[in-house]
């Protein structure tokens, strides 16, 4: 079993999540479908990854979903 900082394998919903479409970075959506919000962070769900994972990042950086791609897929960063 692999744990890795900031990624949560299992859905978490005992807070409910909205405003679905206020994805603050559209340009990841190629990569990731935004689930929602969590207080001062983002539920962002990796569509690459063959399990559901969800990657929480803090609203006003997007590098903990970018480390993500570049870690797990690094073949998608190439372009
Ligand atoms: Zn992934």
């Amino acid at each position: 079993m692999e744990t890795e900082d900031n990624t949560v394998n299992c859905e978490n919903d005992e807070e409910k999540m909205d405003d679905k479409s206020e994805n603050p970075w559209p340009y990841l959506e190629e990569f990731f479908m935004y689930r929602g919000k969590k207080g001062d962070s983002v539920q962002m769900q990796c569509k690459l990854c063959l399990t559901a994972t969800i990657i929480s990042a803090y609203k006003t950086s997007a590098s903990n979903p970018k480390k993500h791609i570049s870690r797990k897929h690094p073949s998608k960063m190439e372009q």
